[in-house]
């Protein structure tokens, strides 16, 4: 196998159109598409043609508008390239309209109460950015989608806004330190997935799993991952074969799958791309969870992205470390060797600091899920509360600079910044705190507490919109200071003072470190319901219209959305709980009691006086357990036709968390208890024993 022949063999990339298309329309094509410019009808005609050629080339018939709505999954409709001609027959035909702008039928999107139904219609735009791809037989074209009325229905074009703003604002800084050769700033992302692989059969005998992605139900089993066996323990063949497998589907598809290892919890795994640009990173990402999915359906296994798919052992995240490069190929998060580019890193990098001090709802909340809530601050997961880890060697300079000393053991002097170099940052000594939930990693930032299944968009439209407006905040500063580098210094050390709360190197899973951060007054929002609602905040809607990138409308809109979202998640997963706890569980531990009392009559009309303490006691605790889950189901069915009548769906999402899950908690005690002490044939599904080592 010739893998750079069989990389990005199914993607339409520089090189495929450079090929196909004439030279001067290939260089007008990339002109266009570097400047951001619409592409105008003859040129977008001669490019679908090509693409169109390449395609079928490749087998395709059909071509589809790939695009993000807000479900967080991606959307695709397929239309075949046929065109009737008169005598009856076909022609395979695509025009640059249709590359360029579709038209799905959208009333059924999520939109958060922005669009009546009546006005359904929205549309998909080309995204020239992001490459497009055969699949299945269809030609993929990545798009943004939105209304007619022009608000945004998508997770694609807010990142693609927040990139801008980005470009622009760290441009102005980049320009101060004389910089005049960089003509773009582009965020970049590298997200290590984390997943489940279980047996296929597994994932059908279960309806949690089918309906909710995770089990609602399941006790410990004998084994889980307290050996630390399976951390980068040795691949099991039936895993190492999905893994090759998912690594030719990805790489055909220009994706640059690079690290594979087995993760802490048995059957968990994680995949790690190269990092690239962030549209494209986002775009990739999704597509490799679908490739997951479908690569496991081959080996007849199943691939699970819930956060949470067992409780007891630990859950699934996905890793965004983020950097900005400028389109010179310069990392702004490598702190360099001259004084120059160290005082231009200390900006950037006080940025981020900044940046995530003032915003820590935001990135919160751009975390937040139903599944999410299941794993922050579980102890095996950053916790709820978002604190910045930047090393030892860093903060040792940041303390100097802060108290106008020399740092310790280091250079000779007091630094001044811009003038001074820094003492040298060792580079692999940074990334060993796991359990900060933002933490800089020598030369990137590594974002962890997104969940597995999320986009990364979300988090990736705040963190590039956050950095960009701290940014603003800071080159308005410079721009206007008599001598630039004491203004740099007096800035740097200024937001040192005022920022170094959010700092934080030591363990973020202990508990002295949710008190030591209430009082420095970071926030800990425990739960989804809790941390949503700040997306509207004043001054977060003020930072989105500052920075273009949503209008209050649109952010009201995913608020809402993301709310929603919440109740609909927790209600499947109560009506999950309540369906197998009435019809599976119930009856299998009244069945097997029915024969515990067989027995018991049995042995005494057979035997007299022989014991029967052991099935005595074993029909009290089950019958005694069982009675408890049927109530507590019945008290749940209450409580979810009290949530109906929520007034709207903030409250509902409040409800939800503080009686709905608890209450479903308290369920799922009962049933696990029953489990351990029920006779294997009766269970009525497999347990986490036998799914955990299906494999
Ligand atoms: P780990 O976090 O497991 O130690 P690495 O640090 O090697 O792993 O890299 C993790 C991820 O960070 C990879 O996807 C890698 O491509 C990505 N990465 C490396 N440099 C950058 C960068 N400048 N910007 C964004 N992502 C990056
Ligand atoms: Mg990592």
């Amino acid at each position: 196998m010739n893998i750079p022949e069989m990389f990005a063999s199914n993607v339409f990339n520089w090189q495929v159109m450079q090929d196909k298309l004439p030279k001067d329309i290939f260089r007008s094509l990339r002109k266009t598409i570097e400047e951001g410019r619409p592409l105008d009808n003859s040129l977008a005609n001669i490019v679908a043609n090509a693409m169109k050629d390449w395609a079928v080339e490749k087998g395709a018939t059909h071509y589809t508008h790939w695009f993000q709505p807000m479900t967080g999954v991606t959307a695709e409709k397929h239309d075949s390239f046929i065109t009737p001609t008169k005598d009856g027959k076909v022609i395979m035909d695509f025009s640059g309209k249709e590359l360029v702008r579709g038209e799905p039928d959208a009333s059924s999107f999520p939109s958060g109460g922005m669009r009546a139904t009546f006005e359904a219609r929205g549309y998909t735009a080309w995204d020239p950015t992001s490459f497009a791809f055969v699949k299945d037989g269809t030609l993929f074209i990545p798009t943004a989608f939105c209304s007619y009325s022009g608000e945004v229905l998508d997770k694609k074009t807010p990142l693609l806004k927040s990139m801008n703003a980005l470009n622009k604002q760290a441009l102005r800084i980049l320009r101060l330190f004389g910089n005049t050769t960089a003509k773009a700033v582009l965020p970049t992302v590298g997200a290590e997935q984390e997943y489940f692989l279980i047996d296929r059969s597994m994932y059908y005998a279960r309806k949690d799993l089918r309906f909710a992605g995770r089990t609602l139900f399941g006790a410990r089993p004998p084994k889980g991952q307290e050996l630390e066996d399976h951390y980068f323990g040795a691949i099991k063949i039936r895993v190492s074969e999905f893994m090759r497998d998912l690594d030719e589907e990805l790489w055909k598809l220009g994706i640059l799958a690079k690290t594979k290892h087995n993760e802490a919890a048995p059957a968990q795994h994680e995949l790690a791309p190269i990092f690239t640009t962030t549209n494209v990173a986002s775009d990739q990402n999704q597509m490799m969870m679908h490739i997951m999915k479908r690569v496991a359906h081959k080996h007849n296994l199943y691939c699970l992205l819930h956060e949470k798919p067992f409780a007891g052992i630990n859950g699934s995240g996905k890793h965004n470390n983020w950097s900005m490069t400028t389109d010179t190929g310069v990392n702004l998060l490598d702190p360099g060797s001259t004084p120059a580019e160290n005082g231009q890193f200390m900006l950037f990098f006080m940025a981020v600091i900044k940046a995530v001090d003032e915003y820590q709802d935001l990135l919160r909340l751009s975390v937040a899920s139903a599944g999410n809530d299941h794993r922050l601050g579980g102890y095996e997961a950053p916790p709820a509360i978002v604190s910045v880890f930047i090393g030892e060697e860093l903060e040792e300079i940041v303390e100097a600079l802060e108290a106008d000393k020399k740092p310790a053991g280091r250079g000779k002097k007091i630094m001044k910044l811009g003038v001074d170099t820094l003492p040298e940052l060792p580079k692999d000594t940074t990334d060993r705190n796991r359990t900060s939930p933002f933490a800089f990693t020598g030369n990137k930032f590594e974002f962890r507490m997104l969940g597995s299944t999320f986009s990364i968009a979300g988090p990736n439209i705040m963190i590039n919109t956050i950095v960009a407006d701290t940014l603003r905040e800071f080159a308005d500063i410079l721009e206007n200071a008599p001598d630039f580098n004491a203004a740099l210094h007096r800035l740097v050390v200024d937001t040192i003072k005022k920022h170094k709360r959010i700092i934080f190197n030591g363990n973020n899973y202990c508990k002295e470190w949710t008190a030591e951060a209430e009082k420095r007054g970071l926030l800990n929002l425990k739960n989804t319901a809790e941390a949503l609602p700040y997306f509207t905040a004043p001054k977060n809607i003020e930072l989105f219209r500052r920075m273009g990138v949503f209008t209050e409308r649109e952010a009201a809109s995913r608020q809402e959305i993301m709310q929603e979202n919440y109740c609909k998640v927790v209600n499947i997963e109560c009506l999950t709980m309540l369906d197998m706890a009435k019809k599976d569980i119930y009856p299998a531990v009244a069945a097997y009691i029915t024969d515990l009392c067989a027995c018991v009559r049995e042995k005494r009309a057979v035997f007299g006086t022989i014991s029967v303490r052991s099935e005595c006691e074993l029909i009290e605790k089950l019958s005694a357990a069982n009675e408890s889950m049927y109530d507590k189901a019945n008290e749940i069915e209450k409580l979810l036709a009290e949530a109906k009548t929520c007034s709207d769906v903030a409250v509902c999402s409040v409800f939800f968390a503080e009686k709905v899950i608890p209450a479903m908690n308290e369920l799922r005690a009962f049933a696990d208890e029953m489990e351990l002490v029920t006779a294997k044939k009766y269970w009525p599904f497999p347990t986490y024993g036998d799914i955990l080592f299906s494999v």
